[in-house]
C-alpha cells in the first residue's frame, strides 16, 4: 500500500454523499451574496452550517439549496465538492443528485442540470483524479407523486453516469409501499437501487424497505441491529450498508461514536462501507471518519481494506470501472 489508512492520500471509495449536502458553506454563502439571497441565519459565527436537530438540518439544507438555481451553479458546486473529496484521497464517489433541486424535477430542466454536473465531473477527473457516478434521488418528505417525477428523470437519463436511484429525506414520513412504483420504474430502466432506511425508522423500516423497494444497498441501515431477524435478513441477502457514523453522531441518531454499532455490524458479518454523507454539515470528511474508526474501535489496515473491498464490489459502476478501482486500492 502506498499510504496508511489514516493518511489523507489513502485511496478511498465513498458510496453515500449528497452533492448539495457536501457544498462547502463558504461556497453557498458566496452564491447567496452573488444572488442577494439572505440565508445568513443558516450559518454560525464561524461560517459553518447551524442546525438544532434532524428536522432543522433538513430546513437548513433546503435553504442552502435555494442558492443553487442554474446548471452553471451545479457545475461550480460539483467541481468544488469533488476537489474537496479528492483532497481526502477519494478516488471514486457515488453522489446523490436530486432532480427536485435541479429545476423542480422537470425532465427538460433536469437534462440541462445533469449535463453540467457531468461536465464538471469529467473536469474533476482530469484535474483531481476522482471519478464520480450519480445516484438520482427522490426526497421522501416531498411525497410519492413527486418521487415518481424524480424516478422518471432517473429512468430517462440512466447510463454511464447515472447508475442508480435512491431515496433520501425524512424517513419516518409517508408509507414506504407508496414509493414502490418509483423504484420499480428505476429498476426497469436498469438502475441499481438504494434507500435511506434504518437511520430513524428502526429495524422495521429496514424490513419494509427491503420488502417494498427491493434495494441492494441501504443508506445507514444500522438500526437493523435492533432486531435479530432483520439483521439476519440483511446478512443473508448481502445487503450493503452505507454507514456514515460521523453523520449519525452529529445528528444524534446515536448518542456517541462509542455507541455506534458499526463494529458490531462488521463483526456480525454485515457488508459495511464508510461514507461522510453531508460532510461540511457534520464537520466531517473521509479522513476524519477513518481516524475516528481507528481511534474508537481500533481499526487498522485489515478493517479498512475490508470496507474498501466491499465498496468496490458494491459500487453501482460498470465492470471495467470496478476492475480499475480494485487495482487502484490494491496498488
Ligand atoms: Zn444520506
Amino acid at each position: 500500500m502506498t499510504a496508511a489508512p489514516l493518511d489523507t492520500s489513502f485511496p478511498k471509495l465513498e458510496l453515500h454523499m449528497h452533492l448539495e449536502g457536501a457544498a462547502p458553506p463558504a461556497f453557498i454563502a458566496g452564491l447567496a451574496r452573488e444572488k442577494s439571497i439572505d440565508i445568513s441565519g443558516i450559518f454560525d459565527g464561524h461560517g459553518n452550517y447551524r442546525f438544532r436537530d434532524f428536522d432543522d438540518f433538513l430546513k437548513v439544507y433546503e435553504a442552502a439549496c435555494t442558492t443553487l438555481q442554474s446548471p452553471e451553479d451545479f457545475y461550480r458546486l460539483t467541481l468544488a465538492v469533488l476537489e474537496q473529496s479528492a483532497k481526502h484521497g477519494v478516488i471514486y464517489t457515488e453522489s446523490f443528485i436530486s432532480p427536485d433541486f435541479c429545476g423542480g424535477a422537470d425532465l427538460v430542466a433536469w437534462r440541462a442540470y445533469l449535463a453540467a454536473i457531468e461536465e464538471a465531473a469529467d473536469e474533476a477527473e482530469r484535474r483531481f483524479g476522482i471519478m464520480m457516478k450519480g445516484i438520482v434521488t427522490c426526497v421522501r418528505h416531498f411525497g410519492a407523486d413527486q418521487a415518481k417525477k424524480a424516478a422518471h428523470c432517473a429512468a430517462e437519463t440512466a447510463g454511464n453516469f447515472v447508475v442508480g436511484f435512491g431515496m433520501g429525506g425524512a424517513e419516518t414520513m409517508g408509507r414506504t409501499a407508496d414509493f414502490a412504483y418509483s423504484f420499480d420504474m428505476a429498476r426497469e430502466a436498469g438502475l441499481h437501487l438504494t434507500s435511506h432506511a434504518g437511520e430513524w425508522g428502526g429495524a422495521e423500516m429496514v424490513r419494509e424497505t427491503l420488502h417494498h423497494l427491493k434495494v441492494s444497498r441501504l443508506g445507514h441501515g444500522f438500526q437493523c441491529i435492533d432486531d435479530p431477524d432483520v439483521l439476519q435478513e440483511v446478512i443473508e441477502k448481502g445487503i450493503v450498508l452505507e454507514l456514515c457514523p460521523g453523520s449519525n453522531v452529529a445528528l444524534n441518531a446515536v448518542p456517541s461514536w462509542e455507541t455506534h454499532p458499526i463494529e458490531k455490524l462488521r463483526a456480525a458479518g454485515a457488508k459495511i462501507t464508510v461514507s461522510s454523507d453531508d460532510p461540511p454539515f457534520f464537520l466531517s470528511d473521509m479522513t476524519y471518519e477513518f481516524t475516528q474508526l481507528a481511534k474508537v474501535f481500533g481499526w487498522g489496515e485489515t478493517q479498512f481494506a475490508q470496507v474498501q473491498d466491499i465498496a468496490v464490489q458494491a459500487a453501482f459502476c460498470d465492470e471495467d470501472t470496478r476492475a480499475t478501482l480494485a487495482k487502484r486500492i490494491a496498488a
